[in-house]
């Protein structure tokens, strides 16, 4: 199996407050893997310092097999942490079009990655005519226009309407089935059932269980997290 990225002790605290606390864990190429936790327990944290945009205060994390600095590491990666932001009155293709001039990628894949998200038919229209369901798809095609090896997803349904929830889902069920290798952050447990094969799950930063996701009620006594998804414990 092909490691994408290892996390080894990762640690960071912000003052007092340690928001991750010695998280070690592997992503193996193929798999679908959830950070599940409740807000506040480091999630985001966690995905911004392998992202190299929050300074890690411990520990390490590899990208890959451990040849290529960080910088060139990310290249192969498609990352969502933020709310989508595009020009509101530029249309979805112009978006993808200056994103590949900002990434320096070539911009033959836009219509390609449009209809990954299912925003062919959309692609002339204006961002500002959007939903935040679409918003969040072109987020996702954008991620997408290297090729990734491993798309990163910060609560990808958070804020949407049941439809968009489950397009979304569907989305990235679709992506990873041919072949990217997926990490999404979320606090829904439901979510995490559903589209993840893999789970670590984090609760004050510290971990609680990583494994396969068919395994976390039987094996480790999760079942009664069934009964709450925020109130994880
Ligand atoms: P999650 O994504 O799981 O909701 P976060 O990673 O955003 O959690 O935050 C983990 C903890 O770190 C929280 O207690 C949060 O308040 C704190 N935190 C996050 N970013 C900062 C920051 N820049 N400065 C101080 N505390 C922070
Ligand atoms: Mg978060």
């Amino acid at each position: 199996m092909q490691t994408i990225l290892t996390l080894n002790n990762l640690t960071k605290r912000f003052g007092a407050l340690t928001a991750v606390d010695n998280l070690t864990f592997t992503i193996q190429k193929g798999n679908v893997y959830g950070i599940l936790g409740p807000n506040g327990s480091g999630k985001s944290t966690t995905l911004g310092m392998v992202l190299n945009v929050v300074n890690k205060s411990g520990g390490d994390y590899q990208w890959f097999d451990g040849t290529m600095d960080t910088h060139e590491a990310l290249k192969k990666v498609g990352a969502i942490i933020e709310r989508p932001n595009f020009y509101p009155y530029m249309t979805a293709k112009q978006n993808l079009n200056l994103v590949c001039k900002i990434k320096g990628v070539t911009n033959e894949k836009i219509e390609e990655k449009l209809d990954v998200v299912g925003l062919l038919d959309r692609k002339d229209s204006k961002f500002k005519t959007f939903s935040l369901g679409m918003k969040q798809r072109l987020a996702i095609a954008s991620a997408l226009l290297n090729d990734p090896e491993i798309l990163i997803l910060d609560e990808p349904t958070n804020g949407l309407d049941p439809q968009g929830i489950h397009q979304i889902r569907e989305i990235i069920k679709n992506i990873a089935a041919n072949g990217t290798t997926i990490l999404l952050a979320s606090h829904l447990l439901d979510e995490v059932e559903k589209v993840c094969s893999h789970v670590v799950i984090i609760r004050k930063g510290k971990m609680l269980y990583a494994g396969r996701v068919d395994e976390m009620n039987a094996s480790h006594g999760f079942f009664e997290l069934k009964c709450n998804d925020l109130a994880l414990l």
